[in-house]
């Protein structure tokens, strides 16, 4: 597992590091990327944020990927960051893609995998995600595994069903203890404004984590972090991390602004832990 991955059994008792991860989609340019970062490492060094207690990872295009490693490099930033998107294959006539080699090469700790703007929007189905975790696997490279309901798919299976057997086609033939992010996020939450209620996410995360068990072991469960993803705002994520198998947050628009994800960084001051 890539990181500090541990196992967090409630927010009392934690042992898997929560991770805070930044996706800010196709904004923020090089040079804008370079002075986000900046005031961010800023922003949490003010609050004195304890990366080791609460990890932190931003999702920039790739073409800021240079400018964030040059950054993190030289300021010796605690920061993590990875891609949106990793190719299925390592290198070749396939243009327009990104091979996970380049990314393990530009330093990115994580890639994000089958987010559902790709599924949707460029036709990912469970096959080609599942590859891409083995491509970032051959790489070095820990993906983020995006999973999720639909509306129609809420309506005419309930929460669990679609995540769950996404997850399992994603998995086969892939040898999790290399690594592995889970991030449970439906659909219709993400950009809604309409975040799932802390209890449902809870359960689906919870039938996510029993899968990790019965495809591995429930020592891998156990290390495996599954975060939630869909309209986290500074408001609703201490109630997120107070469930015992959420372990962090996938960010969208709200990463975007620096004070909002900060305070989204820092929830443990509204959580109380
Ligand atoms: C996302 O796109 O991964 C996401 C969670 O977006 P938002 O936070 O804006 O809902």
């Amino acid at each position: 597992m890539g990181g500090t991955a541990m196992t967090q059994t409630s927010p009392a008792t934690q042992t898997r590091t929560p991770l805070i991860a930044g996706n800010w989609k196709m904004n923020l340019d090089h040079l804008q990327s370079i002075a986000f970062v900046q005031k961010l490492a800023w922003s949490l060094a003010d609050s004195k944020h304890d990366y080791a207690t609460v990890e932190v990872a931003v999702f920039p295009p790739f073409t800021d990927l240079r400018s964030v490693q040059t950054l993190v490099t030289a300021d010796n930033l605690k920061l993590g960051y990875g891609g949106q998107d990793v190719s299925q294959h390592s290198s070749g006539a396939f243009t327009g893609e990104i091979s996970g080699a380049f990314l393990s090469a530009l330093g990115c700790r994580y890639a994000i995998v089958g987010h559902s703007e790709r599924r949707t929007l460029h036709g990912e189905s469970d096959a080609v995600v599942g590859a891409k975790v083995q491509a970032a696997h051959r790489h070095g490279v820990v993906p983020v595994l995006c999973i999720g309901e639909t509306t129609e798919d809420l309506e005419q299976h309930g929460p669990s069903a679609v995540p769950v057997a996404q997850l399992r086609a994603a998995l086969e033939g892939v040898d999790a203890a290399k690594g592995l992010v889970v991030a449970y996020e439906p659909v219709w939450a993400i950009g809604s404004g309409q975040a799932a209620t802390p209890e449902q996410a809870e359960q689906v995360c919870a039938a996510l984590r029993a899968v990790v068990v019965e495809l591995y072991s429930s020592e891998l469960a156990q290390t495996t972090r599954i975060l939630y993803g869909g309209s986290v705002k500074s408001g609703n994520i201490a109630a997120f991390m107070r469930e015992p198998n959420i372990d962090g947050a996938l960010v969208g628009g709200a990463s975007l602004d620096i004070d909002e994800f900060a305070k989204i960084v820092r929830y443990q001051k509204h959580i109380g832990v």
